[in-house]
């Protein structure tokens, strides 16, 4: 069954002793209750195994937020997939559009990258999305597919079952600017149907697909309400805990 997820994305922000309050916070605000989602927090890697003991006891899973394209060897200033997994995170953010835009991630390397996570027992959060120079020429939909195909569709159906997708429309990420909740659910709905024509209905029924771009505690209820969109991956607004605690409590 597809799960309701509300992973944070930190990005280059906070010191570790910084993170490590953040994660007690929240771990404090969703104890004594059930949360309606799995939550997740994605931290620097240099983070990631405090994070992972911190959260130890709790329902939080810890996700990284890159990883590198080559299995080991002389790639100074890489951390590999196997690497990540020896820390005990379960998930790794791959494809978002800042790594694809300033970082020159392409799909042929976004495919390796995908393939060492599954590999190594990592379930890729994998982010998709248009810019506003595409939507604003109507091809939303024909990106969001050509990134999909590009990267996941050679997956045998096992594997693509251990994938969590994320819409973030570039125009929309730490601009402020939010898609509307129908414009979400047209497009989560649109790629549901792509995963569908390729793997079945049941994968596609089963496939968690977040919505990302400034999701924030006032328009995560909202946006959560549609029936394609299964959570969110939020940037800025998972970086101060009752921000992130009200958007956990959004469903
Ligand atoms: C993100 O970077 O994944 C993101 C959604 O950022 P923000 O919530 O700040 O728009």
């Amino acid at each position: 069954m597809r799960k309701n997820i509300v992973a944070g994305n930190w990005k280059m922000n906070k010191t570790l002793q910084e993170g490590l309050t953040l994660i007690e916070d929240i771990k404090k605000g969703i104890a004594n209750k059930t949360t309606k989602c799995e939550v997740i927090v994605a931290t620097p890697f240099i983070h990631l195994f405090s994070a992972v003991e911190c959260v130890k006891n709790s329902s939080i899973a810890i996700s990284a937020e890159n990883c590198a394209d080559k299995e080991l060897g002389a790639y100074t200033g890489e951390v590999s997939a196997s690497m990540i997994a020896s820390t005990g995170a379960k998930y790794c953010i791959l494809g978002h559009s800042e790594r694809r835009a300033y970082y020159g991630e392409t799909s042929d390397i976004l495919k390796n990258k995908v393939l060492l996570a599954l590999n190594n027992g990592i379930k890729p959060i994998f982010c998709i999305g248009e810019t506003k120079e595409e939507r604003q020429a109507n091809r939303q939909q024909s990106v969001v597919a050509q990134q999909i195909e590009e990267v996941l569709f050679d997956l045998s159906k096992d594997e693509f079952e251990n994938i969590i997708l994320a819409y973030e429309p570039v125009w929309a990420i730490g601009t402020g600017l939010t898609a509307t909740s129908d414009q979400a659910q047209e497009m989560h709905q649109f790629i549901r149907y792509f995963i569908e024509k390729k793997y079945g209905a049941k994968i596609a029924d089963n496939t968690t697909i977040l919505y990302g771009g400034s999701c924030n505690p006032t328009n995560a209820k909202e946006l959560f309400s549609k029936p394609d969109v299964n959570g969110g991956l939020i940037g800025g607004a998972s970086l101060k805990a009752s921000d992130f605690l009200t958007i956990i409590d959004s469903f």
